[in-house]
């Protein structure tokens, strides 16, 4: 079954973000994409196809986090920027928990999520 992966990018993660879905084009071809606004314009971009949200601030990081609760998502790649101040900061919090009510996988550095891509080539 195809899997049903969510990916969303702070500003200043960005261009690691493109950086990613590029090394890893293949394996997201096969999948359902989601992407909050802003993220999901620069995955296009790259040539796979992508459903978008809401942008982050305007409440698209809820929206994937009611996509998580409702059993919609197989895992999330969020690269989190660290270093900066976001305003939709109480959304991201509850993106995360979200995650772990439902025991969905979430990987917030490229690290982790080539882990979770890993892992769904194993299953
Ligand atoms: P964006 O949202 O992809 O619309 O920039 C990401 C975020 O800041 O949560």
């Amino acid at each position: 079954m195809r899997k049903r992966l969510a990916l969303i990018a702070h500003d200043g993660k960005k261009p690691e973000m493109v950086a990613f879905v590029k090394d890893h084009y293949d394996i997201l071809s096969q999948m359902d994409l989601t992407a909050t606004g802003t993220t999901g314009g620069y995955i296009e971009q790259t040539g796979l196809d992508v459903d978008k949200k809401l942008s982050g601030p305007k409440g698209g990081d809820a929206q994937i986090a009611a996509m998580t609760a409702e059993g919609k998502l197989d895992g999330i790649i969020f690269f989190r920027d660290p270093l900066g101040k976001h305003p939709h900061e109480p959304d991201v919090q509850m993106l995360m928990r979200i995650c772990d009510v439902a025991n969905v996988p979430i990987a917030t550095n490229p690290a982790t999520a080539k882990l979770i891509l890993d892992g769904f080539k194993a299953i």
